[in-house]
């Protein structure tokens, strides 16, 4: 099982005119939909929870952690980010969802401003780039969102390990819209599409390619004598089973 935790500041959330959208939370969406997967064990967590919902029991149990936020990104500590990004670091793979592009957490892991251009809502379509992509399987090679926040280049983020999708907006913008990176042993998508007034996560194309970001960040477990990760499997075993070699870290 890959144990997810789904993250959200969760203010947005108390407006009606987001619960019309999100009755469940944003969290509560993510979680619902990810939770049909019978190899995901997901739980959620918001900020207004003790320890703003991450204890350290919390995050050494999370293998993955989908993280939204917007205008509580100053209310996280330092602390809670520095750990998270170890975490990252050491193996947790990492979600990060639309306007979290400016949390601690993804400008620490960036180590760049990650801003972008933005203005008010707009159509877009999505293009794979990446079609080799495993967060590509079962997605269409275009798909639309009726409306969606413009985020446009230049996003100042490092240059990525792969741009799985590009953004496309009606004034002619581009966006690298789905883009993963790797720190250390941690695997990392961030997914723009996302506001809170919009239904982007019900969405059929939005749902698995997340559903598929769970589990291709999911670490990679193995016994190791550093005692760094925790494991299941000995390289010989993953022989015995013929895993590849290249899905070992
Ligand atoms: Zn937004």
């Amino acid at each position: 099982m890959i144990r997810v935790t789904v993250w959200n500041e969760n203010i947005h959330d108390q407006k009606d005119e987001v619960k019309a959208v999100y009755p469940l939370g944003i969290h509560g969406t993510i979680a619902a939909f990810l939770s049909k997967d019978p190899e995901l064990e997901v739980r959620t967590a918001t900020l207004d929870q003790p320890a703003c919902g991450l204890p350290d029991d919390v995050l050494q149990n999370t293998d993955v952690l989908f993280w939204w936020g917007h205008i509580a990104h100053g209310k996280v500590p330092d602390e809670l980010a520095v750990k998270a990004a170890d975490r990252v670091r050491q193996g947790m793979g990492l979600v990060m969802l639309h306007s979290g592009h400016e949390s601690k957490l993804f400008k620490m892991l960036m180590g760049t401003t990650c801003s972008l251009r933005w203005r008010d809502p707009d159509f877009e379509r999505l293009w794979c780039i990446d079609p080799s992509h495993p967060l590509t399987s079962g997605v269409p090679a275009m798909f639309e969102l009726p409306v969606e926040e413009m985020y446009g280049e230049a996003f100042d983020i490092p240059h990525p390990d792969s741009v799985v999708y590009g953004g496309w907006f009606r004034g002619g913008e581009l966006f690298r819209s789905v883009c993963t990176f790797t720190r250390g042993a941690g695997k990392i998508v961030y997914f723009q599409p996302g506001h809170e007034t919009f239904p982007t996560y019900h969405n059929e194309h939005v749902q698995t390619i997340l559903t598929n970001a769970a589990h291709f960040t999911a670490p990679v477990r193995y016994r190791t004598t550093l005692g760094c990760f925790h494991s299941e499997m000995t390289t010989e075993e993953r022989y015995e089973k013929g895993i590849p070699f290249d899905m070992m870290y």
